[in-house]
């Protein structure tokens, strides 16, 4: 998971805000601060760029047509698939089915699993999963029999693993696990988790949304059976995504939807599928969107991995230094490895009441259960207020944050 060949740079926060047009504006007259960047990260201009260029020089449908634009957008489009593959190092570049992002490609893999399972099976799941990464197995548990467990995680938000290990048995046969926690930042042991579920016969599957804006995933060297994420978490457009199978998987699962461009051959009798990845791809895809993710990818790798982590990770603890001299401010997640996403509540005000008023202060954080309900219920709260650092943000922003909170806690108590 490491860049061996980076040339060290110098980062260059203010040159970097420069490429990002949206942190100029202002909201409710005061500069943005954009804290909300587990929700969603913010588009570079050579991202913004990317889309412009497709809808004015070369839009038209791909794969199928002989013309000029249609070969341009095709051969675009395939580019984009490549770079994927080697931003995390995958094998083959017909493993990565497009997608419309993560929930999309945790779809793609638990129906085609409905077909596998049954009665009997387990299948595993964390405590600090994204509803997308719950409902669509517990849906698979309801239709095929298998039953959901869960790995429970410690007051600190890691995962148990010696827990872990006892619920594997040769009744498992998936489990599923985020790369990082968006409501905690936990960054999870997905090497450990992965090799376990191996010795035990069971396959992978992990949800990479939340880890894909702050670490390079080496999916070869982790082995994971599945690997999904999310364009627009990692500085790409919303709507498109990856789903990374292991092409024996990829073949032996059924395709999800039936449509154009997933055949090889239909009679009104039979039907016959299109070679990966297209046996996954019905419809015409998200074009634009495919290519801006690969422009989004040459962004975030120009400058670097190593350089984006190392400086989350100095913002990341100038922030909890600073909040925690808030009295009576508790941080959820706590663990020690972590990405750059503080959830925290003040004793006795609601969350929501917070982030109201630090967004008229013009500062934009999350408030809720962060789509992981049962986190909160862990903790025994009824959400927490989320602040998602960026390698775009800065330690003034941070103090911003810290003086706008201190005032939401004068004002509310
Ligand atoms: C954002 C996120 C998702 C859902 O991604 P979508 O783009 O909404 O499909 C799933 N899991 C984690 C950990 C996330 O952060």
């Amino acid at each position: 998971m490491s860049e061996p060949n980076t040339m060290p740079m110098i980062f260059d926060v203010e040159k970097i805000r420069e490429d990002f047009p949206i942190l100029k504006r202002e909201v409710n007259g005061k500069p943005l601060v954009y804290l909300d960047n587990a929700a969603t990260s913010q588009k570079p201009q050579a991202v913004i760029d990317c889309i412009v260029d497709y809808y004015s020089n070369y839009n038209a449908n791909i794969h199928r047509g002989v013309h000029t634009l249609s070969q341009e957008a095709t051969d675009a489009y395939e580019l984009a698939r490549r770079k994927i593959q080697n931003h995390f190092n995958i094998k083959f570049a017909e493993e990565i089915i497009f997608t419309s992002g993560t929930t999309h490609g945790i779809n793609i893999v638990s129906n085609g699993f409905a077909s596998i399972l049954k009665a009997g099976d387990e299948v595993l799941v964390s405590a600090m999963e994204h509803h997308s990464n719950i409902v669509p197995w517990q849906m698979l548990c309801k239709k095929t029999g298998a039953t959901l467990k869960v790995i429970p995680m410690n007051e600190d938000g890691v995962l148990i693993l010696s827990e872990y290990e006892k619920l594997l048995s040769t009744r498992t046969k998936l489990v599923f696990v985020n790369h990082v926690s968006n409501a905690l930042g936990t960054i999870n042991p997905i090497q450990q988790i992965i090799e376990k579920a191996h010795t035990a016969g069971a396959a992978v599957l992990i949800d990479g949304a939340q880890a894909c804006s702050h670490i390079k995933a080496d999916l070869q060297e982790l082995d994971a059976d599945f690997y999904v994420t999310s364009a627009h978490k990692m500085c790409g457009p919303t709507g498109i995504g990856i789903l990374y199978g292991k092409k024996s998987w990829l073949e032996q699962l059924p395709p999800y939807q039936g449509g154009g461009e997933m055949i090889k051959e239909v009679t009104f009798e039979k039907t016959t599928y299109a070679d990966l990845p297209h046996k996954f791809e019905a419809g015409t895809p998200n074009v634009a969107g495919g290519i801006s993710f690969g422009a989004a990818i040459d962004y975030l790798n120009e400058i670097g991995f190593d350089a984006i982590k190392a400086y989350e990770d100095e913002l990341l603890a100038y922030a909890t230094e600073k909040l925690l001299e808030i009295d009576g401010l508790k941080i959820y997640g706590t663990a020690k490895d972590k990405t750059s996403v503080i959830s925290f509540n003040l004793d006795g005000i609601h969350p929501y009441d917070v982030g109201t008023i630090v967004d008229k202060l013009g500062i934009a954080v999350r408030t809720g259960h962060h789509c992981a309900q049962p986190i909160m219920d862990f903790y025994n709260i009824p959400g927490t207020v989320r602040a998602s650092f960026s390698f775009y943000n800065t330690k003034e922003e941070v103090d911003r944050l810290v003086s706008a909170v201190s005032k939401a806690q004068m004002m509310l108590s």
